[in-house]
This record gives C-alpha cells, structure tokens and sequence, in this order.
C-alpha cells in the first residue's frame, strides 16, 4: 500500500497493495516490452481516495515501446461497471521505458482534456507513470487540475523522505 497526503490537508490518495502489484506487473524492464496502461478506479471517503482497482493493458490497446493509445470504447465499458461497484473513475496508468518516470508532454496534453470532460465530484484527474526502476520510486503521481484537490505532483524519488508514505 502507498498513502501519499493530499494538499487540501484532509486525506491521502491511497494504492492498494494490488494496485501496486499490477504496476509491478507490468514494468518494462525487457528491451522488448511495450507499454503498458489501463484505468484506476478508487473508493471515495472523507478521508481517502482509495485506489483499489488498476484496469488494462486490453487487448484493444495500441501499445508501441514509447507510445500507448487505449481501446476507448473499452474504457468505457469499465467505467460503467465499475461505478455499479461503487467505484469511480479517477484517472489513468501507463508504464515508460525509463527507470524514473516523468509523465511526457503528449501525456500532459492528454491529461488537460481528461481534466475538463472529469464529471466525478474530485474534479481532478491522477496520472500515474510507472518507470522501471524500483516501486515506489519509479511511480510518477500528478493530480490535475480540481477544485477539492490541489494540483499536486509527487516526485517519489525525492520526496519519500518529505511524504508520509506508508509502504
Ligand atoms: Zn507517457
């Protein structure tokens, strides 16, 4: 499990230990592997986004060595039945070959039209890029744009020691 404290000071943006373990999954550490991604899906409380569900990579998926384009028709069907399970919607995954990762200004793009279609009551979009290098460290954590939420990133490979991160 990884607990990460949210700016708005109330609650903390929490992964389950199997949301950290699909990432693990899926790493790229062979020369060969592609990227990889899905959807996360979280239960909301006062006082956690609890993060219980990474969805993908789908068969559907277009998965280059440095380029991911998700089945979208896909995605929605997981939206759908994920809200049935009381859990919603709050962001996106992908893997990158490179040990620490940074979210790619393609990535950056993407995510500020996510920001604005958003509906869920966050109003805020979390991307996470999982590097190759050890977890945590490797995971790039940024939330975008919101209202409840500040705009935040966490750069886990220098801020681990700052965080209140449970491991
Ligand atoms: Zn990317």
């Amino acid at each position: 499990m990884l607990s990460l404290p949210l700016e708005n000071g109330n609650s903390d943006l929490v992964f389950s230990d199997a949301v950290m373990a699909h990432f693990l999954t899926h790493q790229q550490n062979r020369f060969g592997d592609m990227e990889a991604g899905g959807q996360l899906f979280a239960r909301l409380t006062r006082f956690e986004i609890y993060v219980e569900i990474a969805t993908g990579p789908r068969p559907g998926d277009k998965r280059g060595r440095t380029s991911y384009a998700p089945d979208r028709s896909a995605e929605r069907t997981e939206i759908k039945s994920m809200f049935a399970r009381g859990l919603h919607f709050i962001g996106d995954w992908h893997t990158h070959p490179e040990r620490f990762a940074h979210p790619s200004s393609t990535d950056e793009r993407t995510i500020s039209d996510c920001v604005t279609k958003s509906t869920h009551q966050l109003r805020g979009f979390v991307l996470v890029v999982v590097g190759t290098g050890p977890l945590p460290e490797c995971l790039s954590i940024s939330i975008y744009g919101n209202h409840e939420l500040s705009s935040s990133k966490f750069d886990l490979r220098t801020s681990l020691n700052r965080l209140r991160v449970k491991r």
